[in-house]
């Protein structure tokens, strides 16, 4: 999954974007507000972590124009300690979720888990289709209850057709969600890798469909 950062301090941005990698999410870091909600504006992401102190537009404008642009992915807003005021303007405004600084990065990765589940509308952090699961606190693939050894770009696709189940994922959108936007790769990447996928969980797990993408279909066949 797509996971938009926006923090200016680059150690904070840098230890969020490593911690965030490792719990298999796919991250683009921005440091001032406007190229901010230049890119939660016209990118699909998965979710936002937002720090509200920025260069150029606080925060908060971000996120007030997103919102009144339609944009509805879930926002996890990052605030100073003990700011309540910010923490009520940031939910009066559609934050999904605020942590104060300073934070553990458990905590961090926890509470961005659960705004993504329940902005999906799944209660629990397994998703199964079939016979395969997956665990996503975990990191962890199963099929028939076997856990699968999984590399983090394979974690990463399984992840993303999982979450977007009974859906045709196209090319680009898997792309970007697997590699990341910039990332370097090359055009018959994806292909290899959902052959790699396929040899480990099974031919007919991942379906493709010609000129429109690939698909998890709700009900295995
Ligand atoms: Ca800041």
């Amino acid at each position: 999954m797509r996971v938009l950062l926006v923090e200016d301090d680059q150690r904070i941005a840098s230890d969020i974007s490593q911690a965030l990698e490792a719990s298999g999410y796919v991250v683009e870091t921005v440091g001032d507000g406007e190229d901010a909600w230049f890119r939660g504006d016209t990118e699909d992401y998965g979710a936002v972590i937002l720090d509200l102190g920025l260069p150029l537009m606080d925060g908060l404008a971000v996120l007030k124009r997103w919102r009144a642009n339609g944009r509805r992915m879930p926002v996890l807003v990052l605030t100073a300690r003990g700011s309540w005021a910010e923490r009520v303007d940031g939910i009066d405004t559609g934050a999904d979720d605020y942590l104060p600084k300073p934070f553990r990065m458990e905590e961090l990765v926890a509470r961005l888990r659960s705004i993504i589940r329940r902005s999906a509308g799944h209660a629990s952090s397994v998703m199964a289709v079939g016979e395969i699961a997956l665990d996503e606190r975990q990191m962890k693939v199963t099929l028939r209850g076997i856990p699968i050894a999984l590399s983090l770009l394979e974690y990463r696709l399984v992840a993303h057709l999982l979450r977007s189940r009974g859906r045709v994922v196209s090319q680009q959108e898997l792309n970007e969600n697997v590699y990341g936007h910039d990332e370097e790769h090359d055009s018959n990447a994806l292909e290899v890798l959902i052959g790699r996928v396929r040899k480990k969980l099974g031919t007919d797990v991942i379906e493709t469909r010609r000129g429109f993408g690939y698909t998890i279909p709700e009900i295995s066949t």
